[in-house]
Parts: C-alpha cells; sequence; structure tokens
C-alpha cells in the first residue's frame, strides 16, 4: 500500500525521508507543501528538485478522507460527513463565530466507550481513525471553506481552533491522535496555538498523563453526574476510572497545561442531573479543581428515552455555580438543524460490538444522504 504523507508529523516525515535518502529540510518544505498550501500534486511542489518529485510520486499518496456530504444549517454551521472505508463515515462540524472559527473533527468511527446519552455511542465502534483522517477533515474544510486559495492571504484565520469532540474518544486513539496534535500546533502545518486546541474526553486517567507528558493541549473533561454513582451509569467508564481517579488526573495536567484551568462538561439532562442539591454537590467536587463549566443543553437523537432539561432550570443550575464563583457558561445549541450539534453527530458505522442489536435502537440517522 502506498504511504499517505498525511499520516506524519515532522518528526515521522524526517524519518521516512532520511530512510529514502532525503535531508531533513525537504521534509520541511514537503510539509509545508502538505499542510500550509494544501497541495494535491508532487508535480506543483516546485521547489523540489524534479528527482525528489519522481521520487515521491511513486513512494507516496496524499489522501485525505473524500467529503461524502456537505451541508449548511441555518445558524452558519456546517456539517461535512467523510467517507473513511468499509461503508464508515465520519463527520467534522465547523461552527463561525464573530471573532474565531472552530472546526470540530472525528478521531473514531464510533466509539466503545457507550455513554448512555450519545448517538456515536449507541452506533458502537468501528475503528480508529488514522493521523491522515484526523488531520485529513481540516484539510479538507479548509479546502471547502476557501482557506487555502486566498482567504487566509488577508491575515484572516478561517479556522483559528480545532477541538477534538466530534466522534469517538481521542484518548483512546492516542497514538495517532498525538501525532495528529503535533500536525496542528507545527508552524510548518497549521500552526495553531495550544490553548486554541482542545482533547475532549470522557476521562481516560493513563491517556490523560500521556497527553500531559507529550503534547499538553487545552482540556475538557465530560463530568456530567456529582457522583460516582450517576457517572457510573451515564458515562460507564467511571466504573474504571472514577471521579476522584479523573479529578488527580486533570489536577496533574494543569501542571503541564497551556491553560490554568480545565473545562468541565456537564450534559443537562432533565431529572437526571439537573437538580439544585446535584449543582451544589458538585460544586463541593469540584472545590480544589481550577475549572470551568461548560453546560452542554442535551441534544435529543432518535431512539434516546433522554430530555434535554428545560431552560429555566439550566439558568438556575448555572445561577448556583456562577454565584459560588465558578466560571459556567452554558454551550449554545448550534447546527441542531442539521444534527450537528453535540451527540448528535452519528456518521456511518459499522459496529463491531454487536451494540446496536444488544440495544435494538434504530441506527441513528444523521439525515445526510449516504
Ligand atoms: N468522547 C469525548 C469527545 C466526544 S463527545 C467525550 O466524551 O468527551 C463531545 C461532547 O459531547 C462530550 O462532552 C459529550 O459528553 C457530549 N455529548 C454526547 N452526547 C451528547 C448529546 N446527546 N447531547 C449533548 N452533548 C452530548
Ligand atoms: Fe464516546 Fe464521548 Fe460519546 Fe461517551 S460521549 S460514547 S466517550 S463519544
Amino acid at each position: 500500500m502506498a504511504i499517505n504523507l498525511l499520516d506524519f508529523d515532522a518528526a515521522g516525515l524526517t524519518g521516512l525521508f532520511a530512510e529514502h535518502g532525503e535531508r531533513a529540510f525537504r521534509a520541511r518544505q514537503v510539509l509545508r507543501w502538505l499542510h500550509r498550501c494544501g497541495q494535491v500534486d508532487f508535480a506543483d511542489m516546485t521547489d523540489l528538485a524534479r528527482s525528489l518529485r519522481e521520487k515521491l510520486s511513486t513512494l507516496a499518496i496524499i489522501s485525505p478522507p473524500a467529503i461524502v456530504a456537505d451541508r449548511l444549517g441555518e445558524d452558519g454551521t456546517r456539517k461535512f460527513l467523510f467517507a473513511v472505508g468499509g461503508g464508515n463515515a465520519v463527520e467534522a462540524v465547523f461552527i463561525p463565530e464573530v471573532e474565531r472559527g472552530t472546526l470540530c473533527i472525528s478521531t473514531q468511527a464510533g466509539c466503545a466507550l457507550d455513554c448512555s446519552f450519545c448517538a456515536t455511542g449507541k452506533q458502537g465502534f468501528n475503528r480508529n481513525l488514522s493521523v491522515g483522517e484526523i488531520v485529513g477533515q481540516l484539510w479538507q474544510v479548509r479546502h471547502a471553506l476557501g482557506a487555502y486559495s486566498g482567504r487566509e492571504a488577508a491575515g484572516e484565520r478561517v479556522i483559528s481552533n480545532v477541538v477534538l469532540m466530534g466522534m469517538g474518544e481521542p484518548l483512546a486513539n492516542l497514538d495517532n491522535v498525538i501525532v495528529a496534535l503535533r500536525l496542528l500546533l507545527d508552524d510548518n502545518a497549521y500552526g495553531l496555538s495550544r490553548r486554541r486546541v482542545t482533547v475532549s474526553t470522557s476521562g481516560l486517567v493513563p491517556a490523560i498523563d500521556r497527553l500531559r507528558e507529550e503534547c499538553p493541549v487545552a482540556l475538557a473533561v465530560s463530568l456530567h453526574a456529582p457522583n460516582d454513582r450517576l457517572r457510573d451509569e451515564l458515562v460507564p467508564i467511571n466504573r474504571k476510572y472514577p471521579l476522584s481517579s479523573v479529578l488527580a488526573a486533570c489536577l496533574r495536567y494543569l501542571q503541564r497545561a497551556p491553560r490554568d484551568f480545565v473545562t468541565f462538561e456537564y450534559i443537562m439532562l432533565d431529572g437526571v442531573n439537573d437538580s439544585d442539591a446535584q449543582a451544589h454537590e458538585l460544586l463541593a467536587l469540584l472545590r480544589e479543581v481550577p475549572c470551568k463549566l461548560n453546560l452542554i443543553p442535551f441534544n435529543p437523537f432518535p431512539g434516546t428515552s433522554y430530555r434535554r432539561s428545560p431552560a429555566t432550570r439550566i439558568r438556575r443550575f448555572a445561577e448556583i455555580l456562577l454565584s459560588a464563583g465558578v466560571v459556567t457558561t452554558t454551550r449554545k445549541t448550534r447546527g441542531d438543524d442539521i444534527a450537528a450539534a453535540c451527540g448528535q453527530l452519528a456518521g456511518q458505522v459499522h459496529d463491531r460490538t454487536q451494540r446496536t442489536r444488544q440495544y435494538a435502537v434504530h441506527l441513528v440517522h444523521s439525515g445526510l444522504p449516504q
């Protein structure tokens, strides 16, 4: 199989080039052509010797995942569906705002962790995405948004922030995610600041520690419950890594993090985790951890029995946290008309875990043409 150059960060590409007798600065040049310029054809990499261009075209390919659907929501949110082979598809969502443009990307086809409120989890798991498939989402969306063809010449940054909050658990695919993160941060590739790249995790403790050692970026942890009893039910991985171990990992992470707080995501589920008493319990739990809270109104999907907390309940919950001095924001639900909101990303996954059968819910449909 041909080598996909999008699978390599600077160190990897340098190693590959060395194997073929090419110097390190050549690898950097190619990295820039690939990621900064979005080049698809070796022949157009004009500052490389013709012999190198020819060598590359026999040895390697530039192969991002293909966009198979592209939908624009009423609020400007744009959802992309990518084919990743074997009938699987994953999604990325671009969220334009006045001050920034955020791209939310996927890291796995499906997810094995099976959180009870999550459309991706309910689909089951197929496989980890490769580095080229993770970074390739950004590469493709930059092409689709015109970022490679001049829009950024005037200093505009079309995609200023990247969040690994799409389909899948990034820290369950950490080898590939770390290489992808290095590309996101590399000035010869996407040149994003560590503070503008966020990994969201359901709390895989050893992987949080490894991320801290190898590539600390902004961290968001999906908490969703103020005690182990409820979290065991909502986020089953909690049975393996309970809250005390997750919070201890967060404190360790903060020693190396680019920001001085961890963001805790907390989904608002009507009558499940949204009472005043639970807000107070949450405050007590988080007393020792420098953090911000991001309340996420639950986004329903076919087959779920959860309901979103009413707006007044979410406001009251936020007020309790705010009045205790915890910075709390409530996530605006963006892109829900195109099923692009948090937890609605479903792509298309050929489940290898039998979960879809186990639950007897119908496969969540994103409503996109397949
Ligand atoms: N696996 C990672 C990242 C992907 S999920 C994680 O769990 O953090 C991204 C965010 O969407 C998480 O905070 C997740 O809990 C939240 N989410 C999942 N399903 C949701 C739903 N139906 N409505 C709102 N948010 C949801
Ligand atoms: Fe996986 Fe995150 Fe969904 Fe849980 S919320 S099933 S960890 S994608």
